[in-house]
């Protein structure tokens, strides 16, 4: 199973691959610059050299980015709207300098505005990003808790931005474990893994699943509350992960861990509790 974690870039792209290394990862979330900034510095091309060489020689991969947090595909302002899709091509063409798989990103959110329309604004969003760059790697819609006017917290809303997509071979999803709970995906049980499996596979299709945020939830069941906890430790619990890694259609699609990073000793902690739950 490949496993791994989000990791800071800080310092440089194969800094961030060597912290994954570390850790024991074998594969790895980034984002491709500052998520919370507008500002961009170009890739030092040694740096992206260095980067596949070293993830290529310890056998790392896939390589997930995740978008810069101010982009919002659904955004009903104009000028945030313009930028959000600007901005999100530019994330698409890092992606595709470092020779990652997979970009990451939410739905986008609309407070007040119905997920219908929610779904309209991203499905244009998306179709005039791709059309500004014919994307060759794969970008992955991810579900949301439903938390503060996001959509995507229905597989179904998913689903309709992609049906609305007049090219979706470069389409998947990643699916986030606290975000599906928080939004009333119920993983606790393994009859509520397989009523989740059957959703994925009669919605996007299991072909589009190509990754999962592996992440407990600190928050209750459907609370629609957004709080990544750490491996079997939050409300998802370790039964939960245990039917959910045991699962076939989960079982071998790899997992990024975005949970808390308060001390050195948490990102070990949950790694080995992943392993252990998938054991047996
Ligand atoms: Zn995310
Ligand atoms: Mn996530
Ligand atoms: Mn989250």
């Amino acid at each position: 199973m490949r496993l791994g974690f989000h990791v800071s870039i800080s310092g440089g792209f194969s800094l961030a691959v060597q912290r994954a290394h570390e850790l024991g990862c074998n594969c790895m979330q980034i984002f491709s610059r500052n998520p919370r900034g507008w500002t961009v510095k170009p890739i030092d091309p040694a740096d992206a050299a260095e980067f596949k060489k070293l993830r290529e020689q310890w056998d790392i991969g896939p390589v997930f980015v995740h978008t810069n947090y101010l982009i919002n595909l659904a955004s009903p302002k104009p000028d945030l709207f313009e930028r959000s899709i600007e901005q999100f091509v530019i994330d698409l063409e890092r992606t595709e300098k470092l020779g990652a798989e997979y970009l990451v990103t939410h739905l986008g959110s609309a407070s007040g505005r119905e997920p219908e329309w929610m779904i309209e604004r991203v499905t244009v969003a998306l179709n005039m990003a791709m059309k500004l760059h014919k994307p060759s790697a794969v970008i992955l819609l991810e579900n949301t808790a439903g938390e503060k006017g996001d959509v995507g917290y229905e597989l179904q809303q998913v689903q309709d931005v992609i049906a609305g997509l007049a090219h979706s071979e470069n389409i998947g999803i990643c699916y986030d474990t606290c975000h599906g709970f928080a939004a009333g995906y119920d993983i606790r049980t393994p009859a509520g893994v397989e009523a989740l499996a059957k959703e994925i596979s009669t919605t996007v299709g299991a072909d589009r699943l190509k990754g999962i945020h592996l992440n407990d939830c600190l928050k209750e069941f459907a609370s629609r509350v957004d709080r990544h906890w750490h491996i079997g430790e939050g409300k998802i619990g370790e039964d939960g992960f245990r039917a959910f890694l045991a699962h076939p259609l989960f079982r071998h699609v790899p997992k990024i861990m975005e949970t808390p990073k308060e001390t050195d000793e948490d990102d070990p902690r949950n790694l080995k509790k992943v392993r252990s739950l998938q054991k047996k």
